[in-house]
């Protein structure tokens, strides 16, 4: 999945409900517009995978390069913790806008996990199945 095209496909699943979300809940203008700046950033560039050849280090240009030389994958790109600390910072200056961001980040956290988890639980079955 390091090609980043599900976790795009996901993030842009997930984007209208969390606009629909604001404007049930009443969120000015401005918050919905700087939501969709936020999920742009996120789900296009400012990625977990841009800690591996991804579209989105990519698309970071130099940037990229950089971040895929000095941190290897799922490391510190793919912290739970790091990101919530960052989301938490961003929802004081941002309020609700940061859920553009967050639930494209968060999605992408969770299909990894799920699949890192899947992974295992097969190797761990064909191992048994070999004993
Ligand atoms: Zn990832």
């Amino acid at each position: 999945m390091s090609s980043g095209d599900t976790h795009e496909f996901i993030s842009k699943v997930e984007l209208p409900f969390v606009m629909i979300f604001l404007y049930l809940i009443n969120a000015s203008i401005m918050t919905m517009i700087l939501c969709f700046v936020l999920w742009v950033v996120h789900a296009l560039y400012v990625t977990p995978d841009d800690d591996t050849e991804s579209k989105s280090s990519h698309r970071l240009g130099l940037i990229g390069k950089i971040t895929v030389f000095l941190f290897h994958h799922r490391g510190i790109w793919h912290s739970w913790i790091a990101w919530t600390v960052l989301f938490v910072i961003e929802y004081h200056y941002v309020g609700l806008a940061v859920l553009g961001g967050a639930t494209s980040v968060y999605s992408h956290l969770m299909m990894d996990f799920t699949g890192t988890w899947i992974e295992r639980k097969k190797t761990k079955i064909k191992r048994a199945m070999w004993r």
